[in-house]
């Protein structure tokens, strides 16, 4: 990632914490939102999200599973200022949700044009598919990937299955 993209991104995680902080939804800090599978989240994210989270991560434990982030400890993100988009938007404030689908498809979008703009490719998929192969899931490797959706869907970086 080129130090433009990188402060292009940026750009948009400091937009949205923006957005975050004048919608002001209720977070009952369970750590929930990081425990994947046994809340029914699946965390997408790009590989512009996951060069920031890596180039700043500790060493964790490899192969990472589906069901939940190594950088959660004790409840908490250790990763607070290079946590993914997903991490920033996801609240379980059920009157925060339609403002919640709004700043993540603004986010997306945003992110969308960079790649556009700089012809990186676009590659995005679930959290542990980069903490395990974060070399092979840069952005211009889609091919093979029956991860990488289609340039054009915009799908939600937290997706919650349960409803709960
Ligand atoms: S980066 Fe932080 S907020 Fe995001 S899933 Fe991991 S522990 Fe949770």
């Amino acid at each position: 990632m080129t130090d433009k993209v990188r402060t292009e991104v940026l750009a948009v995680y400091a937009d949205v914490d923006a957005a975050i902080a004048q919608a002001r939804p209720r977070c009952d800090a369970s750590g929930r939102c990081c425990r994947f599978t046994e809340y029914g989240h699946t965390l997408f994210i790009s590989a512009f999200e996951a060069e920031i989270l890596l180039a700043h991560a500790p060493h964790y434990e490899q192969p990472v599973s589906r069901d939940g982030c190594p950088f959660q400890v004790e409840g908490l993100c250790t990763m607070r200022d290079a946590r993914p988009l997903g991490c920033r938007i996801y609240f379980c404030d059920p009157g925060y949700e339609a403002r919640m689908t709004e700043i993540t498809e603004e986010a997306l979008t945003k992110l969308k044009r960079i790649a556009d703009a700089h012809d990186t490719g676009w590659h995005y998929a679930p959290l542990h598919h980069f903490l395990n192969g974060p070399r092979k899931a840069g952005p211009n490797d889609r091919a093979g990937d029956s991860m990488t959706p289609p340039v054009t869907r915009v799908p939600l970086p937290v997706v919650n299955h349960s409803g709960g």
